[in-house]
Formats: structure tokens, C-alpha cells, sequence
């Protein structure tokens, strides 16, 4: 970041840390003074344990840092949202051993038929051992990662809603709405669309403002199921955000548009659904006995930046799009992935000097990229006779194998390509999980290090055996001889000469050992 300097400062755990002076960065708050700080009780104070949070602590814990998770809500979320696992996040929870766990709580379903609706199947052959999509209640991926999280040994607290934060030359005085104040290194945000974090860091989140609404909840019928079937048939004609179906013995899942944009901090109440209902489809099913009521907007925003100084954001306080095509907890997964290492790396004292900031560099563009598919998606959802004939001339289009192939590697995140220079197409890219002579790939990544993949059984990662992992197998599927992955599973170096290879280990992993 251009007005921090870097400085070497030893961390409270004993190891060495690069951290940096506070500058003249926008978004700085005063730093306190020194004889007023707390000890540095955490490394990292995450505010927020949804989705993002939560794996964002995990991949901490496997570097042993010191980790406290804030949630403001008491108890978990009552509203259960079914949400899409795409292929990457299947991928990654194989990758730490989560997948099997997760598994048995959701339900697969064929990979295609995500981008904008378009019913069209996944390309033959698509490049995944985990080629579907799981479909799973958004509550009980929370409750698995907050219980996994635990048990790595993260503190998560419960009733703690971050209020205000300050930062200086060592770390970020996080207040709590209490008024307890507590201490650690870095500050990730993990909080939501309406990030506290974000907005005291004074971050701008440009895009555009919800321009409709939705309503959705749980609620029993008054009607027989024939009845609503039929209605339900009628109303898809028409493309609007509607439906009503069953969802256990006597309650149905019910999704309709608003009649505006509301105030999205208040939920709707049952007449709100009533009178849309009946504006909709002529009748109001009868619904009564709501379990829970939620609406959604579909604003499009993007945080300008990721990090100021020893604050980041992460997941939807970085970005919000509206939930066609099933992205954002998956989006906000990756993030998590790909910062996890990085910031662990940092307070371990090994990380190079820029490690830290190619998180922004590196998903900054992949949210760009997802807010315009999304807007894209929007389009052709849309009822107006110019986005309909656009919608068929792709789902023609969408025929030609590559076409398919190009939107379901976007929606599924399997496609994206990291910056990492000049070199061969796997560079950069995500491995997938191929067989390996111990078995599976994704079962030597669990431990959340790097792994050397030497075909030609002559190179080594010797100085950097404390992060990086080796494996000789010359029987290893690959057309390469020979591949180094970050711990996120993308591919930072490919080739067969050591110091090729030393140079790609300095420049991921830092110097190596004495
Ligand atoms: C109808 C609908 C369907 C969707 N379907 C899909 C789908 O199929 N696939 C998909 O990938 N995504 C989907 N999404 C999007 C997905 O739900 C979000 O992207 C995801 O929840 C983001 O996770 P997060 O952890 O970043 O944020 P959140 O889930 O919003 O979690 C933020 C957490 O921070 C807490 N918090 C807030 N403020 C504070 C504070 N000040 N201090 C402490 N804690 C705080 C909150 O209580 C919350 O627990 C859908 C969204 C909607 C509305």
C-alpha cells in the first residue's frame, strides 16, 4: 500500500512479523496511544461468523493463529435459505477435509442450468471430481462451519456486535457494544452487505441501488396443492420472482416481489406477503402461521478497496450483487481461501512484503467479474421483448459446447485465472483433484500448506519444508513435470529447474528456513 511503510516488529507468539507504521491511508482513524493500548490478546478478530467468517477462521487455525470470531446475533439464523454449492466450494471443503461432512446435508443436483435459468446441461467432461452442485439450507453450512471452527480452536463470542474500531502502528482496538474493548493485530470484516467494519473504515461501496425487492418466507397454505400447483404454472410464464412450494408436511416456501423498496433493516410482515400475493396471483392462498419473513434487494455494489492497513474485508461487506446464479456465499468462500494463508503467513513472519496485498489484487477482479455476470443474468431475466430475444439467441447459442463451457466455468468459479505472469494456461488456475499414488490430491491439502507435485523426482522444497509440502510421483496425472500450489490449490509455478523453482518458493513463500 503506498503510504505505509513496512517495518519488522516481533509479534506477541514469538515469531516475527512484517507489519507497517499508519500513515496518511483514507480510512485511518486516530491511532491510540500507546500507554492506553490492551495487550494484543488475539492475532485476529473477525466480526462476523457467517459463511466468510467462519472459513476465514478455519484456514487461520491451521496456521495456529490466535483467532476470536464476533457475532452480533445470539443465536444462528432462523430463516432457512436454501443456497447452491458450486463446484469450486465443493472443491475447496475437499481440499480441508470438509466435503464429506457437508455432503450429507445437501442435496445433489447436475452442475448446468444456473446462468440466468437457461435450462441448458453442463458440458460433457467438465474439469471437477465434484461436478455437481450441492444444494444445502444456508443455516446448517453455518452451523457446520461454526462447529468445525471450534473445534480447530477458534474462540467464537456470540452477542457481540463490533461497534467502532481504532488502529495503529500495531494492531486494531476493536469496541464491542458494551463497550469492552478488545485487542489483536488485524480486523477482518466479515459482517454482511451493511458492514459495520466497512463503513467506519469510510471504504466507498459504489455500484447501484436496490431497484426491486423480494419477499420470502415459510408460511402454511390455506388452499389444496392442486390449486397452488396450478397457479404457480401460470405465474412462471410471466418471469417474476414467484413461487410457492411445499416445504415439509404443512409449510411452504414463498417467494414474491415486493410492492418497493422498503427499509431492508425492518422485516416484512405476513399482510405484506398477503396483498402481493393477491396483486400477483388473484388469490392469497390462504397463508398464515409465518415461520420466518425475510426480503432481499438487488443492489450491485463493490468495495473500492479490500485492506486499509490492519483492516480487511472479506465476503458480501466486500461485495453484493443479487442471488441469480447462487454466487455470493460461494464468492465469499474463495475470499476466505485465498486470505486465510496470506494473513496467517503475516503473522507467522514468513510472508514476502506483498503477499498480503495480492488478496485485493488477486479477488478484487474475480467480484468485478461476478457483479457482471450477475447484471448480465439480470438482463436476460428480464419480461421486456428486447432481453427475451437476447435470451434466445444465447440459449441457441448456448449449444456450441465452448459457450456453455465459458458460463458454467464463470458461475461455478473453476475458471478463474490469477495474474501470475507469462507462462503455460495451468498457471495461475486452480488444480483439480486428480489421483495421485497416495490417493486423492485434495487429501494432501488439508494441513492448508503449500505442496511441491514433482513428477521427475529430482527437485526439492527443502528450505521451505515448514510450509511446503513435497510429494515425488512420477505416475501423478499431469501434463507438466512439475507443479508448485499455493494452499488455496492454485497453481504458482510449473516447470523442472530448482532455481527456477527456488526463486517462484521465495517469491510465494519467503525465505526459507536457516
Ligand atoms: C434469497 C437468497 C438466495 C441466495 N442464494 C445463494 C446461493 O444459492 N448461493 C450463494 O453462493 N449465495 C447465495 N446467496 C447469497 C448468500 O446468502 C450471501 O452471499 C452470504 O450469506 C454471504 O456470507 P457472508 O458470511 O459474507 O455474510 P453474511 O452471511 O451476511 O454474514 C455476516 C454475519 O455478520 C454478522 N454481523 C453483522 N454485523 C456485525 C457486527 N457489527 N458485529 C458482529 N457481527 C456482525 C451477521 O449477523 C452475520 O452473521 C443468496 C442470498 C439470498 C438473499
Amino acid at each position: 500500500m503506498d503510504s505505509q511503510q513496512f517495518t519488522t516488529e516481533p509479534s506477541s507468539n514469538g515469531t516475527v512479523e512484517r507489519g507497517f507504521t499508519v500513515g496518511d491511508v483514507p480510512g485511518l482513524r486516530s491511532p491510540a496511544s500507546g500507554a492506553d493500548r490492551a495487550p494484543l490478546t488475539f492475532d485476529v478478530i473477525i466480526a462476523g461468523c457467517g459463511p466468510t467468517g467462519a472459513i476465514l477462521a478455519a484456514e487461520l487455525r491451521l496456521h495456529d493463529v490466535r483467532v476470536l470470531v464476533l457475532e452480533k446475533e445470539t443465536e444462528p439464523k432462523s430463516f432457512v435459505r436454501i443456497v447452491g454449492l458450486h463446484v469450486r466450494s465443493l472443491e475447496l471443503m475437499a481440499m480441508r477435509g470438509l466435503l464429506d461432512r457437508i455432503l450429507e446435508h445437501g442435496r445433489r443436483r447436475p452442475a448446468g442450468g444456473f446462468f440466468a435459468a437457461i435450462p441448458k446441461p453442463a458440458p460433457k467432461g467438465l474439469d471437477s471430481a465434484h461436478a455437481y452442485l450441492l444444494g444445502i439450507p444456508q443455516p446448517v453450512i453455518e452451523r457446520l462451519l461454526e462447529e468445525h471452527v471450534i473445534e480447530l480452536g477458534a474462540q467464537v463470542r456470540r452477542g457481540c456486535a463490533v461497534v467502532d474500531f481504532e488502529q495503529d502502528d500495531e494492531g486494531v482496538t476493536v469496541e464491542l457494544a458494551d463497550g469492552e474493548r478488545l485487542r489483536s493485530r488485524y480486523l477482518i470484516g466479515c459482517d454482511g452487505g451493511r458492514s459495520t467494519v466497512r463503513k467506519l473504515l469510510g471504504v466507498g461501496f459504489p455500484g447501484e441501488p436496490s431497484r426491486t425487492e423480494t419477499l420470502m418466507g415459510e408460511m402454511e397454505v390455506g388452499v389444496p396443492r392442486e390449486e397452488i400447483a396450478a397457479k404457480v404454472a401460470e405465474i412462471s410464464e410471466t418471469r417474476q420472482p414467484f413461487w410457492l412450494r411445499p416445504f415439509g408436511e404443512a409449510v411452504y416456501s414463498v417467494v414474491v416481489p415486493a410492492a418497493g423498496v422498503g427499509d431492508r433493516a425492518e422485516p416484512p410482515t405476513l399482510e405484506d406477503f398477503k396483498h402481493q400475493l393477491r396483486t400477483i396471483a388473484g388469490t392469497d392462498f390462504g397463508v398464515h402461521s409465518p415461520r420466518w419473513l425475510s426480503r432481499f434487494g438487488d443492489a450491485t455494489r463493490l468495495a473500492e478497496r479490500y485492506r486499509v492497513g490492519r483492516v480487511l474485508l472479506a465476503g458480501d461487506a466486500a461485495h453484493i450483487h443479487p442471488p441469480i446464479g447462487g454466487q455470493g456465499l460461494n464468492l465469499g468462500i474463495q475470499d476466505a481461501f485465498n486470505l486465510g494463508w496470506k494473513l496467517a503467513a503475516q503473522i507467522c513472519g514468513w510472508a514476502p512484503e506483498t503477499l498480503l496485498d495480492t488478496y485485493q489484487a488477486e479477488r478484487h477482479p474475480v467480484a468485478e467479474d461476478v457483479l457482471d455476470n450477475t447484471r448480465a443474468q439480470g438482463e436476460l431475466l428480464s419480461a421486456g421483448p428486447g432481453p427475451q430475444a437476447v435470451r434466445r439467441l444465447l440459449t441457441e447459442l448456448m449449444d456450441f459446447d465452448e459457450v456453455n463451457r465459458h458460463l458454467i466455468e464463470k458461475i461455478t468459479a473453476i475458471g478463474i485465472r490469477y495474474d501470475f505472469g507469462e507462462g503455460p494456461d495451468l498457471l495461475g488456475r486452480r488444480l483439480r483433484d486428480i489421483d495421485v499414488k497416495q490417493g486423492h490430491l485434495y487429501g494432501l491439502l488439508h494441513r492448508g500448506r503449500g505442496l511441491l507435485l514433482d513428477r521427475t523426482e529430482r527437485l526439492t522444497a527443502g528450505g521451505w519444508s515448514d510450509r511446503v509440502d513435497y510429494l515425488a510421483d512420477p505416475t501423478a496425472v499431469l501434463d507438466v513435470p512439475c507443479v508448485l500450489l499455493r494452499p488455496d490449490g492454485h497453481v504458482a509455478w510449473i516447470g523442472d529447474d530448482q532455481q527456477d523453482l527456488d526463486r517462484h518458493l521465495s517469491h510465494w513463500f519467503g525465505k526459507p528456513a536457516d
